[in-house]
């Protein structure tokens, strides 16, 4: 525990919406942010499902939103959401709540034929969210519609970083350390900001981790910890390894990897921020604050295990093509791509051989464009052979450790082999931080369980 007084970076907290979705979870971020005092700036989610079949408040927002826009009341759906922030309210003892909401509900009534309504209405479940846990905690509550700025073209604008530690550095620069006078706490609601025009402006959903990222890069945090209902990240889909080993340290390049190939804990563009300014994120579950979670780092010490997680994806799609002496042919792979550019379809992967390429695409990016795809390349390239492969699952194994470990293809491609998988596609890319395998989909399920069991030992 840091000591009283001492001038030191702050922590800057994101608590998501599972972490606030009733009375009893804010007590307990209440004593987590308690617990210790570097924890200054708190950054908010809307509430979310208290159950699985619970609606999340944003959810109902925008749902009230659409039935405006159809002529319909929204009456009956607002409720809903007063009724959840009024029994929060009370049993917290926060007195302002009615008034807050009857706020809103009039901005919504108001507001309903005009273009921004949805960001603004959307937005109003952290702006809630967040009225609510300043109360509680007894912090000071600053708007993000006066922090976070975007820019015509719809980024980030840079200056708001500047607004941002202007705006809270005072608070947290407070040596009153371990009181959590208003002084020296801040809340701010997560996921918006204000667009070019002024305008109140969300990111995409799961937006408020991007503005956990940017307050703490703005100031200066030591650490981002982001709150979630999960004890961190996995070494593979539970769902698949019901014993999935947690991954403790984890670079952001391998993290990167990950997500891309499925695993998600944290939205994609939160990562930006807090990697630009070398500062660490930690995935922390707010129902087990005992446990390690999981560090996110530029860097981290080469554990035993060459491999820290595995990831996957169901649903893609490779053309193969080939044509002899294709590799004298100069121009032939750009035109390739640029026939799948101009059908507005992105590629993934594009593996080659001296008289073969092959281009991986998602399955659902081909689907509707497939005839004319096939049509294009025909009369362009005039291959010898063309074939459209659907139903293939894309593995990625990733650790930093596998670029100067000697033998791990060997260990990965004897798994699936050992396990009757087919291998239909293989792929180490530059980084040397990732094999990608290709499988068909039906062996997916199984193929994770081989290559986990192979580069995870059993505890
Ligand atoms: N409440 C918003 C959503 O549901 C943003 C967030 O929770 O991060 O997407």
């Amino acid at each position: 525990m840091p000591q009283t007084g001492q001038a030191q970076s702050p922590l800057a907290c994101k608590f998501g919406g599972t972490s606030l979705a009733g009375a009893a979870q804010i007590k307990r971020v209440a004593s987590i942010v308690r617990a210790d005092p570097r924890r200054r700036v708190i950054v908010v989610s809307a509430p979310g499902k208290r159950s699985a079949s619970d609606k999340k408040v944003t959810d109902l927002l925008y749902l009230c939103h659409h039935t405006l826009r159809e002529g319909l009341s929204a009456a009956s759906i607002f409720a809903l959401i007063r009724e959840r922030y009024v029994e929060m309210a009370q049993d917290l003892g926060i007195e302002g709540m009615p008034g807050w909401l009857d706020e809103v509900e009039a901005g919504m009534v108001a507001g309903a034929k005009r273009e921004d309504s949805a960001d603004w209405l959307a937005s109003r479940g952290e702006y809630l969210q967040a009225r609510l846990v300043a109360c509680y905690l007894g912090a000071r509550f600053v708007d993000a519609a006066d922090l976070i700025r975007f820019t015509e073209d719809g980024w980030l604008d840079p200056s708001s970083y500047e607004t941002i530690a202007r705006t809270l550095g005072p608070t947290i620069a407070s040596n009153r350390l371990s009181e959590t006078a208003p002084e020296s706490l801040v809340v701010v609601p997560g996921f918006y900001g204000r667009d070019a025009n002024g305008r109140i402006k969300t990111f995409s959903r799961g937006g408020s981790d991007v503005t956990g990222a940017i307050v703490a890069r703005a100031v200066g945090a030591a650490a981002y910890e982001n709150w979630t209902d999960v004890d961190g990240l996995m070494m593979a889909d539970p769902r698949l390894i019901p014993n999935a080993r947690p991954i403790r340290e984890v670079t952001y390049r391998e993290l990167r990897e990950l997500s891309y190939m499925g695993a998600s804990v944290l939205h994609e563009e939160a990562v930006f921020p807090v990697r630009e300014a070398g500062i660490p994120i930690h995935i922390r579950n707010t129902n087990a604050p005992e446990l390690p979670g999981t560090w996110i780092r530029s860097t981290r010490p080469n554990a035993e295990l060459p491999v820290v997680g595995i990831a996957g994806r169901k649903g893609f799609s490779t053309i193969q093509i080939e044509k002899s002496l294709m590799n004298q042919e100069r121009g032939f792979g750009r035109r390739a791509l640029q026939i799948l550019e101009s059908h507005g379809i992105s590629f993934e992967h594009t593996p080659t051989s001296i008289d073969s390429m092959s281009v991986i695409m998602h399955e659902e990016e081909l689907r509707e464009r497939r005839v004319a795809v096939v049509d294009e390349i025909q009369r362009v390239l005039q291959p010898d052979r063309l074939e459209i492969l659907d139903g293939m699952a894309l593995i990625a194994t990733v650790g930093q450790g596998m670029s100067h470990t000697i033998g791990i293809a060997a260990r990965l491609f004897g798994a699936l082999g050992n396990a009757g998988i087919n291998i239909r596609m293989i792929d180490q890319g530059a980084s040397e931080i990732n094999i990608i395998t290709g499988v068909m989909n039906e062996d997916y399920e199984a193929a994770i369980r081989a290559i986990y069991d192979t580069f995870v030992p059993a505890d």
